[in-house]
């Protein structure tokens, strides 16, 4: 679960991290409000669940109440990266001297946190990744040990941090461990950690993830959900109990498993690739499940065919506890509520897929064709695509 920038940096000041403290509002007239109680100039930011919100104009200094307000009639209601805009923060602004860039995350194949910080802070950290990642300091941390004093040091001294701030940065870094593991967080990241002209340190921007798996033992961050910022597609995954993920090509996947999901998206876009078909590629992850009911597959190919930018379907079906005959009436189930022309591609093996496959035959649909193999598959579902963007 990702968390709002203003809820991010709730939870940093509670760990004791300094940060700037604004108020959230709905309406111009509130942040005119909120603006006037700072009493000073503001920046008014868009409060929604992506990076990159100041490139996209979300993110707006004002000096009066007023033009407080005009910036908030703007950022409100904008759409950020296929987001709307229902919040915005009003923050005092701060005097920007230098902007540094400070996380932890987990290291899956180090199997420890890991934090990193850079001197280029306030930019997109990926980007600065794939383009010099030698500016990016990496320490990792021994849970037990928490985050020592000399690891502390190391990251201020590598980023060559002025020693004069050394002890406010290692109080920082050792906070935002100590956020991240008590909250159960995948991500706690601060972009930019700003030196303000007074010479203060600073969290100006927060992003957090907390794990899902850990909300049951976080009551008080499980309510942070925020229904109305969260893409649609993932609120009625999740409540019809499917493991979905969205992603930017153009067929849609479902699949069952979540090792066969993963083998059906790299092959999908290996054989786009290999087709030189530019931007297409698995529209999502999707997994319905061991044992997935009619029910359960109606309401992932209703979640997969609401995305308009998926232009043909590919369905990936391993009977096991899984039974074909099933899924193949889940199908028709779905078709039968959401008509739909999106070509159709149907691999079934495995439990039942001979009943499966007469089930799906029998029915007649003009747009749906079946595969052998996983292959054949993936190259009839990219074509299928391709034929559809004509
Ligand atoms: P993001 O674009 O979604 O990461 O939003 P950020 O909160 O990181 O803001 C983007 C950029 O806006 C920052 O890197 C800063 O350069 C600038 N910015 C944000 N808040 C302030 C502020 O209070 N004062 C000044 N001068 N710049 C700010
Ligand atoms: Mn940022």
């Amino acid at each position: 679960m990702n968390l709002h920038e203003y809820q991010s940096k709730n939870l940093f000041a509670r760990f004791g991290i300094p940060t700037p403290r604004g108020k959230v509002v709905t309406s111009p007239q509130e942040a005119y409000d909120v603006a006037k109680e700072i009493g000073g100039p503001v920046v008014v930011k868009a409060q929604v669940l992506t990076g990159g919100r100041g490139k996209a104009g979300g993110v707006k200094l004002a000096r009066t109440p007023d033009e407080a307000r005009s910036h908030a009639d703007a950022i409100l209601g904008m759409n950020i990266k296929g987001l709307i805009v229902h919040k915005a923060l009003v923050d005092p602004a701060s005097d920007i001297k230098q902007e540094i860039y400070l996380s932890v995350t987990n290291d899956r194949a180090a199997r420890k946190p890991l934090m990193m910080a850079s001197a280029a802070g306030g930019m997109d950290i990926e980007q600065v990744n794939r383009e010099s990642p030698e500016k990016i300091i990496r320490e990792h941390i021994d849970p037990f040990l928490m985050l020592r004093d000399y690891q502390a040091r190391n990251l201020a001294s590598s980023i060559r941090l002025p020693r004069e701030h050394w002890k406010a940065f290692a109080d920082i870094a050792r906070n935002l461990f100590r956020c991240f593991e008590e909250c159960d967080a995948t991500l706690a990241e601060i972009n930019p950690l700003v030196i303000t002209g007074s010479g203060t340190l600073m969290a100006l921007d927060g992003k957090m993830t907390i794990d899902d798996n850990a909300l049951f033992r976080r009551p008080d961050l499980a309510e942070m959900r925020d229904l109305q910022a969260e893409p649609g597609e993932e609120t009625r995954a999740r409540e019809a109990g499917l493991s979905y993920v969205k992603l930017d090509g153009d067929i849609g996947c479902m699949v069952n498993g979540a090792g066969l999901a993963m083998t059906t998206m790299d092959i999908t876009s290996d054989i786009a690739a290999k087709l030189g078909i530019e931007g297409s590629g698995p529209a999502n992850f999707l997994d319905i499940g061991g044992g997935a009911s009619a029910e359960k597959v109606a309401a992932a190919m209703r979640i997969i065919l609401s995305e308009p930018k998926v232009k043909a379907v590919l369905l990936n079906i391993f009977g096991g506890i899984t039974r074909c005959d099933e899924v193949a009436r889940g199908i028709l189930q779905a078709l039968d509520e959401v008509k739909t022309n999106v070509p159709l591609v149907v691999r079934l093996v495995g439990t039942n897929a001979a009943e499966g496959r007469q089930i799906i035959d029998g029915a007649n649909i003009p747009n749906m064709q079946s595969a052998a193999t996983l292959v054949d598959a993936a190259e009839k579902a990219v074509l299928a695509a391709k034929e559809a963007t004509k």
